[in-house]
């Protein structure tokens, strides 16, 4: 169920939409629709309009024309509270439409799903991601053909969270893993299954995930502790870009002073080199002693994370991972280290915890991807 704190998110970012173009209007307002039904439930039209400030007769316009599209449904009369006629509710066509979500964030798998409106999964495919860099791409097109024909209903349209920076127009600047340098991944895609498709880094689609889906704030960090270690970043509910694509990349910020492990980068003492599941295990195993290594992992996170916070005002990191390693001592020394290294009037309450997400938080973020992107729903 939707909570206060998520309606409070949707009238400020509805508010600080601002002037609108004439020519804009109607998909503005066919947006602002949307976005209660899928905030708020089912509703009345006069709902609706209480809800928006639109007239009632814009209001059953839209609907009318949304529900001639496929996205909104009658959903039969509510009860009657008082005198009067019982009003007839509307709600978003949850199983009009089907989205495609793909996640090529795994190390040893390429996983797609299809997902209802609502982000819940209702299929799941995956294949091994291949030895040969040069057969990624066939790959992930091919996953994405077996998805869609798995689909059963029409597909709104195709997210995908992929390691590496991406710009936003989906093409992948960057992503050494897969050998990928300006790679227009969204276009291909696109050309391929005839669809409109929507490309970020994982770890910035997993933050949308957990703001939509995981009850996060408007101004979180969300930091991917897998092979590599990245982060999202929403500011005031908006994803944040940077000047080249690539805010939230932390995982090669150094710190300490102190040399420290050796980073596949070339240089000592990154945040990967601390944190990534591979240097936490390898640690582990070589000391014996689990609490002081995530102790230690957990303080050099709060000391990358504590200007990020202070900077940003941010009120919430989350952690996505593996939550044997990241969620005990590891959060705590975090959460700590941050609150000592910042301002106590503002961050004092700060908490560290895990992504309320599993291993779907890609997909889910992906799946938020196109209902922003499509819709205008998020
Ligand atoms: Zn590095």
């Amino acid at each position: 169920m939707p909570s206060p704190t998520r309606s409070a998110a949707v009238t400020r970012s509805r508010r600080a939409a601002g002037k609108i173009l004439p020519e804009h209007a109607r998909a503005h307002n066919r947006a602002l629709v949307l976005q209660s039904l899928f905030s708020a439930g089912a509703m009345s039209r006069a709902d609706l309009a209480r809800e928006t400030g639109l007239t009632r007769v814009t209001i059953s316009d839209l609907v009318g024309s949304l529900m001639e599209d496929g996205y909104v449904v009658e959903q039969g009369v509510r009860e009657a509270s008082g005198p009067g006629k019982p009003a007839m509710l509307v709600d978003i066509a949850r199983d009009g439409h089907r989205i495609v979500g793909l996640d090529l964030s795994g190390s040893e798998s390429l996983v797609g799903a299809v997902l209802t409106l609502d982000g819940e999964i209702v299929a799941r495919h995956s294949v091994p991601v291949p030895a040969r860099q040069s057969e990624v791409l066939d790959a992930i097109v091919a996953l994405a053909r077996t998805v869609v024909a798995d689909a059963h209903a029409p597909v709104l349209g195709l997210g995908v969270g992929t390691p590496g920076v991406v710009d936003d127009r989906g093409v992948v600047l960057a992503a050494p893993g897969f050998g990928w340098a300006d790679l227009d991944l969204a276009g291909t895609l696109e050309r391929d299954l005839g669809l409109p498709v929507l490309v970020a880094n994982d770890a910035n689609a997993a933050v949308l995930a957990e703001h939509t889906f995981g009850g996060a704030g408007d101004d979180v960090i969300l930091v991917r502790v897998g092979r590599g270690v990245g982060a999202g970043l929403l500011t005031g509910g908006e994803p944040l870009a940077g000047a080249r694509f690539a805010a939230g990349e932390i995982g090669h910020v150094t710190v300490g002073t102190d040399g420290g492990p050796a980073c596949a980068c070339g240089k000592i003492g990154c945040l990967e080199a601390w944190l990534a599941v591979p240097a936490l295990t390898e640690r582990i195993a070589a000391t014996g002693d689990p609490d002081s290594v995530l102790r230690d992992a957990g303080e050099r996170l709060g000391i990358a994370l504590a200007p990020i916070v202070g900077a940003l005002d941010l009120s919430e990191i989350a952690l996505s991972g593996p939550a044997d390693l990241l969620g005990g001592a590891l959060a705590e020394a975090a959460a700590e280290t941050v609150r000592t290294r910042t301002l106590a009037t503002f961050h004092d309450g700060l908490q560290v915890r895990m992504s309320t997400h599993s291993e779907d938080i890609v997909l889910r973020g992906a799946a938020v991807m196109v209902l922003s992107g499509r819709l205008g729903v998020s």
